[in-house]
């Protein structure tokens, strides 16, 4: 049976799904905890497909501790139905998301937002004054995912970006 000829079935009326747009609308979503990053930036992304009329889209949670990512499940949902496409969010913990996945273009970001992109400890530069010794000042910062470190030269304090 096809859900196209019954009217009034459903909340969205069932569109064909372009897949490419699909995935520029999810693209774009901000992370919400570092709203500079989108989710491709991220490499959070695993796929999106289209599955019965619906786009599923698959992503890695950056870690188990990252309450952003119910906000970004539904950050994923509302701007895909503002598309007219319903949608599924799936989470795949295998493999685990590493720092490694941040794009290029998600370093520069982050440097640019004044957060030190992941990278060893020991080469952590302060995005403010490029000082390369500054203190860490506590393992957990404004979020799980960053540390607090607080610069040896200029005193600037600033989030790094823990890799692991
Ligand atoms: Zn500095």
């Amino acid at each position: 049976m096809d859900a196209t000829q019954l009217p009034g079935v459903g909340m969205v009326n069932p569109v064909a799904i372009d897949v490419d747009r699909a995935r520029a609308v999810v693209s774009a979503i901000v992370d919400p905890e570092i709203p500079v990053l989108t989710i491709a930036d991220l490499g959070i992304l695993r796929s999106l497909e289209e599955e019965d009329g619906r786009v599923v889209v698959t992503i890695t949670p950056t870690y188990s501790g990252c309450p952003a990512m119910g906000q970004i499940t539904e950050d994923v949902v509302t701007a895909l139905a503002r598309a007219d496409y319903q949608a599924e969010v799936r989470m795949r913990h295998d493999p685990p998301w590493t720092t490694d996945w941040i794009t290029e273009d998600g370093m520069r970001k982050l440097d640019a937002f004044g957060i030190a992109p992941p990278t060893a400890q020991h080469d952590v530069v302060c995005p403010k004054c490029r000082e390369s010794e500054p203190r860490m000042v506590s393992f957990f910062g404004s979020t799980a995912c960053k540390a607090l470190m607080v610069c040896s030269s200029c005193g600037e304090p600033f989030g790094y970006f823990k890799r692991f």
